[in-house]
């Protein structure tokens, strides 16, 4: 069986990969794939379900054994993707998401080949600077000096990674401006991924098959054909 595909869709926090994250798992099955953080739950974020909350001695720890795919450090937390659910599903054929920071994605991208996985890198961009920054600050509820720093910073990193993103070689870019139309484009890229040929010996091998039943008929038909010198059109 051909193994699945890894779809690594990543951008700028706030740019909506969550939002659309959620909306593509509705409409094509992918394994996603729960990543590991050291920063506190936001409200109504669950453990085991938006991430695995861990302390900082765990995070480490585990990182010095290799259980991660890739970890980044961002504004001061900890993220990885643990690497064994990732690995187990891609051998069952299935597609696996991953929704992360890009200097994770760049680890994935340079260790991808070396681990034999199939990856496709999605780059999500907000429609311009200043709807990103309208997004931080919607997203982050009550407004203090600690949270305000942390959505500087974010900013200031999304663009520098926005302004370095033509050379990254990304296999899309995806702007996320009206939210079905980045959805829909989303889907198009699963399903047409789906499509290559290294996934498609299973429709190889039925297009080689043949139906006796039907060549029967079609002996007879040709056989009708001759001796009546054409089909009659
Ligand atoms: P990320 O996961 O990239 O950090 P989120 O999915 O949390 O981003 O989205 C950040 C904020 O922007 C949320 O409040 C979300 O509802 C909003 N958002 C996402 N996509 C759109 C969009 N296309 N138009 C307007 N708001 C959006
Ligand atoms: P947040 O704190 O807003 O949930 O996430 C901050 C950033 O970390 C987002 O851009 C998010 O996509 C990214 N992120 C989430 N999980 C991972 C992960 O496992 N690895 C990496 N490198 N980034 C992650």
């Amino acid at each position: 069986m051909a193994k699945g595909t890894l779809f690594v869709m990543t951008g700028a926090s706030g740019v909506g990969k969550g939002t659309l994250r959620e909306r593509l798992m509705e409409r094509v099955k992918l394994y996603y794939s729960i990543s590991m953080t050291t920063r506190p739950p936001r409200p109504g974020e669950r453990h085991g379900v938006d991430y695995w909350f861990v302390d900082r001695e765990r995070f480490l720890a585990l990182r010095a054994q290799g259980a991660f795919l890739e970890s980044a450090e961002y504004v001061g937390r900890f993220y990885g993707t643990p690497r064994a659910p990732v690995e187990r599903h891609l051998a069952r054929g299935e597609d696996v998401l991953l929704e992360i920071e890009v200097e994770g994605a760049k680890q994935v991208m340079r260790r991808a080949p070396e681990l034999g996985i199939q990856a496709v890198f999605l780059f999500i961009v907000p429609p311009s600077l200043s709807e990103l920054r309208r997004r931080l600050l919607f997203r982050s509820g009550r407004l203090d000096e600690a949270k305000l720093k942390e959505i500087r910073a974010r900013l200031a990193r999304a663009e520098r990674e926005i302004a370095e993103a033509g050379e990254l070689g990304f296999d899309y870019v995806v702007a996320n401006d009206v939210l079905e139309e980045a959805t829909a484009a989303l889907e198009r890229i699963v399903r047409s991924e789906r499509l290559k040929a290294r996934r498609q010996g299973a429709a190889l091998s039925r297009a080689l098959a043949r139906d006796p039943e039907l060549e029967a008929e079609l002996d007879e038909m040709e056989r009708w054909m001759v001796e009546r010198g054409g089909t009659g059109n």
